[in-house]
């Protein structure tokens, strides 16, 4: 019988690995890995970069709440995806909203959703082609912040703050 892991963030159950993780997110070895090389994907191809990368780690901080998770980072992702997602904003407009909104001082500590309906890094580790890989990034992220609605007006409030100084 192969021995599994479930990933506390996303619930995705793999076999277990000799790997360690130590950064903050709330996640497994395992799912780590496959996030590596969702990214080392979107390294290698820059339409991809462009078009999707801010919201392929945005998705995963904010499917990767809980645990050693800072409030912080989970605030401000969870940002990155209104704006993406609700606002329809452009990467570049993003990131500097980000990085306003990270002079912030207190922040609100945001449970994550009990519901796991989504993807998760397996499915969009298995895209065939770079199409594919930005579809289902897109999905990925639809489904992440739908499964966070309860906190949609906390992310909409802080996004308000760093949108309306200019
Ligand atoms: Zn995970």
């Amino acid at each position: 019988m192969v021995e599994t892991r479930v990933c506390p963030g996303c619930g995705l159950e793999m076999p277990r690995s000799d790997r360690s993780y130590d950064h903050y997110f709330n996640a497994s070895p395992e799912c780590w890995s496959l996030f590596g090389e969702i990214e080392a994907r979107e390294f290698e191809n820059p339409a991809i970069l462009r078009r999707v990368h801010q919201l392929t780690v945005d998705t995963y901080a904010v499917q990767h709440a809980g645990g050693p998770h800072p409030d912080k980072s989970v605030c401000i992702h969870l940002v990155g995806l209104y704006l993406a997602l609700e606002r329809g904003l452009p990467p570049e407009r993003i990131r500097p909203a980000m990085q306003r909104l990270a002079a912030r001082g207190a922040w609100p500590h945001l449970e994550p959703p009990r519901e796991r309906e989504w993807l998760t890094t397996y499915d969009v580790a298995l895209a065939a082609s770079p199409e594919e890989h930005i579809r289902l990034v897109r999905q990925w992220a639809e489904q992440v912040w739908h499964a966070w609605r309860e906190h949609h007006a906390v992310a909409r409030a802080l996004a308000e703050e760093v949108l309306s100084e200019r």
